[in-house]
């Protein structure tokens, strides 16, 4: 009989480029499981929305294993430390020799991860652990002298030197194999409800071909504008592993014939949208490279003396889009209506709470985690660092977004705005990028004045500098 090996699946709902299912396919028979930690969700304050995707998620895996024979069981496990004792519960009765998973980079995953390997294998359980969060597999990107980059720039021209082949060949496929039997008392735990069509490895890999064929080439001019739909809606996707971002960069590069070498500047439609990609790597190779991140420091140690103001009247406007500056209220609304947020006004919103009201902004990161559908430590830590000017790479903190000259900029016609704030409507757009309570009643006025707002905030980080 051939050996069981159990893949327990995380962060990559696919069956798609996913190395650890992949490889334990190849070796023989294989039996997919996923731990349901509730109770780990609510301590990383990950909202409803969330929640639900990856659900319909874990469904839509489930059909997709079963129609290659491969039995996918949800387990509730209420915290990571029950994770080790439900594992070896689950592999005992399968006869399971051996548990296969794709490594997660946050500091609790890996120490879940370390003592699920502890209980494991004194019990004769091999466990084996795949690369497959990254493109550039995490201490691939060095400087000199062994350290992690914490510039963007310098990274990304590492990361271009080191790219190869296998960061853009995502692997096949696994095989159909033969039935499994389950045990009777595992088998009220597979997953075998249909998922909706709306989440899934199916559903990404639509928009996927959507983005590539229709918009990739237009990303370098209309990703910044709100009212575009200009960018790729797949970070709900790459954040709960959908899709893989090899096979993105796998799609990206194959629509230019293959020949393109990476970021030769000949397409800067996509080669802006691989930026990106990148930026995702940089923040997921700092979570892993400097563990201080996820207990709540910032990147930049000076400035957790900073003299936040947290005033909770003022974080319920901010949350509620009821600031009065329209730009930033539109970006809240949409956040709290859609769960996603649109890049240019995360990183408005952001830099407003942590500017304009001075507020700390791991209360922002905190608030952006429980409603974004797609929430990522990384991406939101990185993102909320760089707007506070604590992290890597960070905006400097004299760089203070003018969230009227941003509207201007970005939504000259204010049809972002009028979208999402029914209260600006009738409006002209002069009239919302001036001072538009003035001409609707039932807008609030600015809650903070700009001028006044960015000279506390430049205040407040002079004197962390003494
Ligand atoms: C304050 C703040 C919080 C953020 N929180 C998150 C978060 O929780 N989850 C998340 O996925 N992204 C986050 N981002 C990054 C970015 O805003 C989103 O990835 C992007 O808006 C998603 O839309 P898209 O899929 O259409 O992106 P596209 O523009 O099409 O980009 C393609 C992919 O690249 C990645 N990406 C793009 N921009 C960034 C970036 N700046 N940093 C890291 N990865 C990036 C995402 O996976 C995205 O899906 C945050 C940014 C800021 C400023």
């Amino acid at each position: 009989m051939l050996p069981t090996t159990l893949v327990w699946f995380r962060d990559d709902l696919r069956i798609a480029d996913n190395p650890a299912l992949h490889h334990a396919s190849q070796q023989g028979q294989v039996i997919g499981v996923y731990l349901m930690s509730e109770n780990q969700w609510e301590a990383h304050h990950v909202g409803s929305r969330r929640r639900s995707f990856v659900r319909e998620s874990l469904r839509a895996l489930g059909e997709r294993l079963a129609a290659l024979n491969i039995p996918l069981l949800s387990i509730p496990t209420p915290i990571f430390d029950d994770a080790p004792a439900t594992l070896l519960r689950v592999a005992g009765p399968l006869g399971a020799r051996r548990l296969a998973f794709n490594e997660q980079l946050p500091l609790n995953e890996r120490r879940r991860d370390a003592a699920v390997r502890q209980a494991l294998e004194p019990n004769g359980i091999a466990v084996e652990v795949h690369q497959a969060g990254t493109l550039a597999p995490v201490g691939q990107i060095l400087t000199n002298d062994g350290n992690p980059y914490s510039v963007y720039s310098a990274f990304k021209r590492r990361w271009l030197d080191r790219a190869h082949s296998a960061w853009w060949t995502p692997l096949p496929l696994p095989d159909t194999q033969a039935v499994v039997k389950l045990p009777q008392s595992l088998r009220s735990n597979v997953v075998h409800e249909p998922g909706a069509g709306i989440c899934g490895e199916a559903r990404a890999q639509r928009l996927l071909d959507d983005f590539v064929k229709r918009r990739a080439a237009q990303y370098d001019t209309q990703r910044d504008m709100p009212s575009a739909d200009g960018t790729s809606r797949l970070s709900e996707h790459l954040s709960c592993g959908t899709l893989s971002a090899r096979q993105c960069l796998a799609a990206v590069l194959q629509n230019d014939d293959k020949a393109v070498r990476l970021m030769d500047g000949r397409r800067p439609g996509a080669d802006s949208w691989v930026g990106e990609l990148v930026w995702r790597d940089f923040y997921r190779h700092i979570v892993a490279l400097i563990p201080r991140i996820i207990r709540g420091c910032a990147f930049r140690q000076d400035t957790d003396s900073l003299a936040w103001r947290n005033n909770e009247a003022e974080l319920a406007a901010w949350q509620a889009g009821r600031t009065g500056y329209p730009l930033v209220d539109a970006g809240m609304r949409q956040l709290e209506r859609t769960g996603w947020m649109h890049n240019r006004l995360r990183m408005v919103t952001a830099m407003f709470l942590t500017k304009h009201l001075l507020m700390d902004w791991r209360l922002g990161e905190q608030h952006f985690m429980s409603q974004l559908v797609d929430g990522d430590f990384a991406a939101n830590n990185g993102g909320w660092q760089w707007s506070a000017s604590t992290g890597t790479d960070a905006a400097p903190y004299f760089r203070i977004f003018n969230p009227i000259t941003q509207a201007t900029r970005f939504d000259p016609q204010a049809t972002f705005i009028k979208r999402f704030v029914p209260e600006l409507e009738g409006l002209s757009a002069k009239q919302i990028h001036a001072n538009p309570s003035r001409y609707a009643h039932d807008y609030p006025a600015p809650m903070v004045d700009h001028r006044m707002a960015r000279q506390r905030a430049l205040d407040a980080f002079k004197r962390l500098r003494g």
